[in-house]
């Protein structure tokens, strides 16, 4: 067992230390690799609204189980991974958020499913920051015409940007990439203009500080608490 809720502490603190608006970042408590019962000492705290799964099925298991299910409706479910074309369908039935929006052709899917089940959902379109081949995401160039193009979808509410950093061993080293991202959410994303929350999801465990710093507010924390 961990000391979630010590380490949730953690977390908060450090964003603190970076931050002078820390209540305006939402972080996503990535549960994918969690124990339920850790889990649910944190949920407890009442301190988290947001969680995020990166594989359909098993979030669906884990959230319908005796011991979370009675919190599945009061947090808001993020989809973080690559998501196949075959399992939007369920995806849309579970999750709130897909923030994982990586190519005009999977928006489209998206889009027509949720419409077939008569719901909008929430999304971010998921930029890459590297050149692996087995990471998903638009690559920066081809962003601003997705973003474009998805913002056209009349089932999809589109509310961001989301990007995975390659691992580096300095995160420092990644200021760059999440400056250009940041550059592109601030051209297209603006919450004085339409009153919308707009979310900026960068950071890790690994990397929360750089990001938070480069403008996040919507980190993704998966071992900095359950680890
Ligand atoms: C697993 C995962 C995380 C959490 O990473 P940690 O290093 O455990 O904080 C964040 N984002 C995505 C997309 C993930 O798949």
């Amino acid at each position: 067992m961990v000391n979630a809720s010590n380490n949730l502490n953690k977390v908060l603190a450090d964003i603190k230390k970076v931050c002078s608006n820390a209540q305006d970042v939402e972080i996503i408590a990535v549960t994918k690799y969690a124990d339920n019962k850790d889990i649910k000492d944190l949920l407890q705290l009442n301190l988290i609204k947001h969680i995020g799964e990166s594989r359909v099925q098993d979030a669906i298991t884990r959230w319908n189980t005796k011991e979370l299910v009675e919190y599945k409706d009061k947090l808001t479910k993020h989809f973080i991974g690559h998501l196949q074309t075959n399992k939007v369908g369920k995806a849309l039935e579970f999750f709130d958020f897909i923030d994982s929006v990586d190519s005009l052709k999977l928006a489209q899917i998206i889009n027509k499913k949720a419409g077939e089940l008569g719901k909008t959902i929430n999304a971010l379109v998921q930029v890459k920051l590297t050149k692996k081949d087995t990471q998903g995401g638009a690559s920066l160039e081809d962003t601003q015409q997705l973003i474009e193009q998805v913002k056209k979808l009349e089932n999809i509410n589109l509310l961001g940007l989301m990007a995975i950093a390659p691992i580096e061993e300095n995160p420092e080293n990644l200021r760059p990439a999440f400056k250009k991202v940041k550059h592109i959410f601030d051209t297209n994303f603006d919450s004085l203009k339409d009153n919308k929350k707009y979310y900026l999801s960068l950071g890790m465990s690994t990397d929360l500080q750089v990001a938070i710093e480069e403008g996040s507010n919507l980190p993704r924390i998966g071992n900095a608490i359950f680890g």
